[in-house]
């Protein structure tokens, strides 16, 4: 089989040796879970329940009239303590549902439907209804990104798992694949897609063979190898590198008749049409040079990361923590707070050694345009940051800003360790700011 890529972009060693091989495990439930009303991209839920309620697992916590949101639930059985603002790991308090877990809890009774009945509109209603996102990280809504204006011919489920240390998509892929090829098939009937592709990096034959036995015994269904090189999990680069389809630069995929979703998400619609179970729970990589017990879990959404770190055998002995990560090490967000939810988004939990992080200070930009070279989207990281940096906003935006996606190659490779990702964030923050004014 040809091993497809696309042009740029680093190839970084994978470091996925430590959890690649841990199968899906489950750990006790913590004390407390913290649900926050914004757990995607698009508009924040407000709470429908109240302080003192009784709630059960899978029962919807927090809701939003707004076409581009999604449902939050209670993935234990417990009470409402709060509802208040608490630490989110993007470093802002988000107004969440506080539930004091119950001791006692029951296993949630699902009614089993048969999905082979069910048309495009009552998997979506089903897809909406379940509070699905995408769980690659992105948390876009599902129901909204199979609402397209445009016809689509394919769908491709994108099994890369790019970046370095995470694994939970590879268990998912070989743990997982009946229920996953299965939800593949009910996203392509949503949009009426003839056409699957599986897109997997060359790096989990496992997973490539797992699926291609599936797919040998289904119409339209196929899996395409993709080099092991970042960010092959990107959308537009995913395409690109599969079915070679251009996205224009500030368009979506639709526009190239493509949908794209993750393994996970695959996993969850299976499970939202199968059973009616929303998405209450998700599979995290916990891993790093100093994690005492690299694992691959399936957690409570709303559990506290210093339980999940805990549970797994928090940190390696002697070991002094440097850095706790949530996602991946190119695209996640640094934690300093062990109380911050796991929420849908989150696929990993990196646990660095002190010797592991580096510590190097800003430095001027030495015009090397090593990031210009790499970038997979064609920009030009050095003149973006250096205007952001002088506060020169709109100039940062005409150089591309808008069009990034906050891949983090440009800083990997700059050797002044410019925080051009963060300068990129500053842009878009700024940018939306004055367009709401
Ligand atoms: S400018 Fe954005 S898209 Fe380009 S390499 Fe940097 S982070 Fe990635
Ligand atoms: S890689 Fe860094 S130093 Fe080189 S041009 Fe880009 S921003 Fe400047």
């Amino acid at each position: 089989m040809t091993v497809k890529s696309f042009d740029r972009g680093v190839f970084l060693p994978h470091y996925k040796e430590y959890s690649e091989h841990e199968a899906i495990t489950t750990i006790v439930l913590p004390e407390e879970v913290v649900i926050p009303l914004q757990q995607h991209i698009g508009a924040p839920c407000k709470a429908v329940v109240k302080v003192g309620d009784q709630v059960k697992t899978g029962q919807k916590v927090g809701d939003s009239d707004a076409f581009v949101s999604a449902a939050v639930f209670a993935s234990v059985d417990g009470t409402v303590t709060a509802v208040e603002p608490r630490p989110h790991f993007t470093g802002t308090d988000v107004e969440s549902v506080v539930i004091k877990v119950d001791k006692n809890q029951q296993e949630p009774a699902w009614t089993e439907r048969d999905i082979s009945a069910m048309n495009g509109e009552e998997i979506k209603t089903a897809i909406k209804e379940a509070g699905i996102v995408g769980m690659g990280g992105a948390a876009f809504p599902t129901h909204v990104k199979l609402s397209p204006p445009k016809p689509i011919d394919l769908i491709i489920i994108n099994a890369c798992e790019c970046e370095p240390f995470l694994t939970c998509d590879h268990r998912v892929i070989v743990e997982m694949t009946d229920a996953m090829v299965e939800g593949a098939k009910l996203i392509a009937k949503v949009v009426d897609a003839p056409r699957i592709i599986f897109g997997i990096e060359k790096n989990k034959p496992d997973g490539v063979e797992a699926v291609k036995a599936l797919a040998e015994k289904e119409e339209g269904i196929e899996v395409v190898e993709l080099d092991v090189k970042y960010p092959q999990g990107a959308e537009k680069q995913l395409i690109k590198a599969a079915v070679d389809r251009e996205v224009p630069p500030g368009k979506l995929p639709l526009e190239v008749g493509v949908v794209v979703q993750n393994v996970g998400t695959a996993v969850a619609v299976y499970e939202a049409c199968r059973y009616g179970k929303p998405l209450y729970e998700r599979v995290l990589t916990v891993t790093g040079d100093a994690a005492a017990r690299p694992a691959n879990v399936k957690v409570a959404i709303g559990t506290p990361i210093g339980h999940v770190i805990e549970e797994c055998g928090g940190f390696k002995e002697g070991d002094k923590p440097g850095k706790v990560i949530m996602g991946g090490p190119m695209t996640g967000f640094a934690q300093t707070d062990m109380n911050v939810p796991v929420v849908k988004g989150s696929s990993g939990l990196l646990l660095f050694s002190e010797e592991m992080v580096a510590k190097t200070e800003h430095m001027p930009c030495v015009r090397c345009a090593r990031c210009v070279d790499h970038c997979p989207m064609f920009l030009y990281p050095n003149s973006i940051s250096t205007n952001a940096e002088l506060g020169r906003y709109d100039e940062a935006a005409e150089w591309g800003a808008m069009d990034c996606f906050e891949c983090g190659i440009c800083v990997y490779v700059c050797p002044s360790n410019r925080p051009i990702v963060q300068l990129v964030r500053d842009t878009k923050k700024d940018v939306a700011a004055r367009a709401k004014r």
